[in-house]
């Protein structure tokens, strides 16, 4: 292990959440691309298919064949296979034509936690959890077109501004415990700089 490197819950902390700019101003550009889901989310998504499907609109596909592609090897999720959500009409197979996600549309109606019935990566993006490490999906951001582009004034960081996603990954402690690891790094930067 590296001297400076940081676990938390596990998983390691790219001290760069700290700093970057982000704030979300846009209408879910994200889902246009489809996510992958751990195999185990996959099976639970269809598992509720005859809940989901009514919830669907003429954009989507109420056919489960046409949901997901086949599982593929990933270590970076908990089961060791990824399977990604087909896109169908230019959009995930799960977004409806009103730019909502139908899978939290359910958890809205069911009166569980908005994000019970999503795939984790759905919920952290722009984060990601990449080789085991807590940190900032640029790929993706890079590729969208409005994605964190227009906002040159922004001074809130993906961490300010993803605390619930955060949360819910790493729990309260976890939580506590980032905060303490940024006031450490920040405390270094600026030690650098004097
Ligand atoms: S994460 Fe990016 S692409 Fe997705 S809704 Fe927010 S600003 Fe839009
Ligand atoms: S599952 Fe829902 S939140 Fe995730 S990409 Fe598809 S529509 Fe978006």
């Amino acid at each position: 292990m590296k001297t400076n490197e940081k676990i938390i819950k596990g998983i390691k902390i790219d001290p760069n959440i700290f700093t970057f700019k982000y704030s979300c101003q846009c209408n879910g550009e994200c889902c246009n691309y489809g996510v992958y889901a751990d195999l185990k989310e996959h099976e639970f998504i269809l598992s509720i298919k005859d809940r989901i499907i009514p919830m669907m609109d003429e954009t989507q596909s109420t056919n489960i064949e046409d949901w997901f592609e086949e599982p593929c090897e990933d270590d970076d999720f908990e089961s060791g296979y990824a399977v990604g959500t087909e896109v169908i009409n230019g959009k995930c197979a799960f977004l409806d034509k009103n730019g909502l996600c139908v899978l939290q549309k359910l958890a809205d109606l069911d009166g569980v936690h908005k994000w019970e019935y999503k795939p984790i990566y759905c919920v952290l993006f722009p984060l990601v959890v990449f080789e085991n490490e807590l940190t900032i999906d640029t790929e993706h951001i890079d590729r969208l077109s409005h994605c964190n582009k227009h906002n040159p004034n922004c001074e809130t960081t993906i961490f300010e501004y993803c605390t619930e996603e955060i949360i819910h990954l790493m729990g309260e402690d976890g939580f506590e415990e980032l905060k303490q690891y940024r006031d450490e790094v920040l405390a270094g930067s600026l030690n650098k700089n004097d």
